[in-house]
């Protein structure tokens, strides 16, 4: 989840005082690593996954499942494993906000052959095996995004209680215990961000409507004034970043080819969290929404009310329309810019000096709006630094600004890099489809770049399909914006600005129209080319062994069909299980047992156990293999 600086954490009111030195320091420290890396060239196309998990632990006799406190024993095990073989393990373990979270990735990146599609699945599944050794009787590795009755009575092992008056979190559900305590930057996060904020987080989920729900829902509303009653409250940050995603990290060749990877997969963003949609089930109860997204946005928006607009700004230099956690606000690249067509906020002073070091308008703009955010985890002993050495101030505001897409620079001494990350997908529950969806997405890139694709679309229409697609059900009933001519090449920078912003809002203007997922993915006779058409086009002209091809196809087949609706998305299987539970009473309520069902069920398809074609479709089998195939290693 970011940068972990061992060290003593400061409150809100030291890190405060401290907020300005950071941001001079940080905004140096990313002038001195541009300066050295900016010409650095002919890195070649590396890639790994990174995917979030939960240990659920199941009391079959009980019929009752929790999550298991138990990250830190586990990763004490396992990151003791990469201290003594650093080079040659085969996945990495990192902490993750919530004390039921474990992070894996690949020990080392993929390379730029078609050949390592191959190896994906089976490098999740046995990934999945190695923590899953360190398990105790009853516990499970699950790849779900959100754990469903997270926040309800008793739902960790060993029980905790919440502390609504005392500790870090107060909150009226989230007790302190499930926050990951082997660091102490998550539990610093908690306090800065509310400190800063004034008052509790707060995130309110329309429920979800059946014959019998209730309204008020619950009891939330007259205890806390931000709780709204047809909807569920969640008042802590573990709500949302105690959900699981599925993340990708491209390495390109250059900063060029970075911006243009950060610009064309920003549209994609909202299309992939809608296909992905995971989580309908908050705090036990079934919701309007199929996304974690805004949960987590609110989980960590330590906006004041100044800076949210509810009153005039006194203390605070702006009104800021998003959380940290958010969409991007800015293209990157020469073609991006005149879509960047929301108002971009920066300071000033940290503008000009980054442009008066050489900086581009549009990376200057870029890093001085992420400065805009002050940090809320500082460490006492990393205050001073050198820098022309140093990147952790810088580090400490970009790796809080949680967003959809980020721009990284190479780590300083290091043979990465540039790099961008794709962060919205949420995490699917199989193997099989997560290594789908990476695939998906890393063809997508090589279709982008070899045909120089273009799928930029103003960026406020980004944001507008950001919010469609968590709605329930968006892949099948809502429509987003794109582009519609994705293969003219635009000649960079075009010099009008475009139409889109302005004369969108009277009628549809020729660069975007309103298509379904489907008609995305799948593309529209006459109409649209599709990205699973584009992709086949491209492998067409490519070498590729049998069995790679043979995987590809099945993964390029599963994506067909959830585009197109034949089989469920994650959270539509969810609802429906929910609701045909016998124990179902029609009021949105999520209770114990079918909460042990529904994860029980998903446990089984995790493992295979249980075929689930309503889910997967009915040939979700690839040939994936642990190696890449020996006369195709020189490529690695
Ligand atoms: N768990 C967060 C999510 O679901 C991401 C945290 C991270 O940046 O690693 O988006
Ligand atoms: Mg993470």
């Amino acid at each position: 989840m970011g940068l972990l600086t061992e060290g003593t954490p400061l409150t809100w009111e030291e890190t405060k005082k401290l907020a300005s030195h950071v941001r001079e320091h940080g905004i140096n420290q990313f002038i001195n690593i541009y300066k050295k890396l900016k010409e650095r060239k002919g890195d070649v196309l590396k890639w790994g996954d990174e995917i979030e998990y939960i240990i659920v632990k199941f009391a079959d006799e009980k019929r009752e499942a929790k999550v298991s406190l138990r990250a830190i024993e586990i990763l004490e095990i396992l990151n003791e494993r990469e201290h003594q073989h650093p080079d040659t393990v085969k996945y990495l373990w990192r902490p993750e906000f919530a004390a039921y979270m474990i992070e894996g990735t690949p020990g080392k990146p993929y390379g730029g052959t078609l050949a390592h599609f191959n190896i994906v699945e089976t490098n999740m599944k046995m990934r999945r095996h190695e923590a899953s050794e360190f398990l105790k009787e009853g516990e499970c590795l699950m790849s779900i995004t959100s754990f469903p009755r997270l926040g309800c009575p008793d739902f960790t092992d060993p029980p905790t209680k919440p502390t609504p008056h005392e500790g870090g979190t107060m909150s009226l559900f989230f007790p302190d215990q499930a926050v990951f305590s082997g660091h102490p930057r998550f539990m610093n996060l908690v306090r800065n961000i509310r400190s800063r904020r004034g008052e509790h987080v707060a995130i309110n989920l329309p429920i979800f409507r059946d014959k019998n729900t209730k309204i008020p829902v619950d009891e939330s509303h007259k205890v806390r004034k931000a709780a709204k009653p047809d909807c569920v409250y969640l008042d802590a940050m573990g709500f949302g970043m105690g959900c699981c995603c599925l993340q990708l990290t491209f390495q390109a060749c250059n900063i060029d080819e970075a911006r243009i990877l950060y610009d064309q997969l920003t549209p994609l963003c909202p299309i992939m969290l809608a296909f992905t949609a995971a989580s309908p089930v908050h705090r036990g109860f079934l919701t309007d929404v199929d996304c974690r997204w805004n949960v987590i946005s609110g989980s960590v928006d330590c906006r004041t009310e100044e800076e949210r607009g509810l009153k005039p700004l006194k203390e605070n230099k702006f009104v800021i329309q998003k959380s940290r956690y958010d969409s991007i606000d800015s293209y990157l690249s020469p073609q991006g810019e005149k879509y960047n067509d929301i108002p971009i906020l920066y300071n000033d002073e940290d503008y000009r000096k980054l442009r008066d070091n050489g900086i581009d308008h549009l990376l200057a703009q870029h890093i001085a709006h992420l400065f805009i955010r002050d940090t809320v985890s500082l460490f006492s002993e990393k205050i001073n630094q050198n820098d022309e050495e140093d990147t952790d101030h810088f580090e400490n505001i970009q790796s809080t600004n949680w967003q959809t897409m980020r721009f990284k620079p190479p780590p300083p001494h290091s043979t990465i890099g540039w790099r961008v990350e794709f962060r919205p997908c949420e995490v699917q529950v199989t193997d099989f489809e997560n290594a789908a969806i990476v695939c998906f997405v890393v063809l997508v890139t090589r279709v982008i770049l070899s045909y120089q694709l273009n799928f930029l679309i103003p960026i406020s229409k980004v944001d507008e399909n950001m919010q469609n697609g968590q709605k329930r059900n968006a892949l099948k009933e809502e429509k987003f914006w794109f582009r519609k001519d994705i293969t003219t090449h635009v000649s960079p920078p075009e010099a009008t600005r475009c139409c889109a912003g302005t004369c969108c809002e009277q009628k549809e203007c020729d660069l975007v129209g309103l298509m379904s997922i489907n008609e995305i993915i799948n593309g529209k006779t006459g109409d649209f080319p599709g990205l699973i058409p584009l992709i086949n086009s491209y492998l067409n002209g490519m070498d590729v062994d049998a069995d790679t091809h043979c995987t590809i196809q099945q993964y390029l087949k599963f994506i067909q069909k959830r585009a197109s609706g034949e089989i469920f998305t994650t959270a539509s299987y969810i609802r429906k299980f929910v609701t045909e539970h016998p124990d179902y009473n029609h009021d949105s309520v999520v209770s114990e047992i079918i909460n042990y069902d529904l994860l029980k069920t998903l446990k089984d398809i995790q493992e295979g156990s249980k075929s689930c074609p309503e889910l997967l479709g009915y040939s979700a089998t690839s040939k994936t293999k642990e190696n890449i195939p020996h006369a195709l290693k020189n490529d690695y």
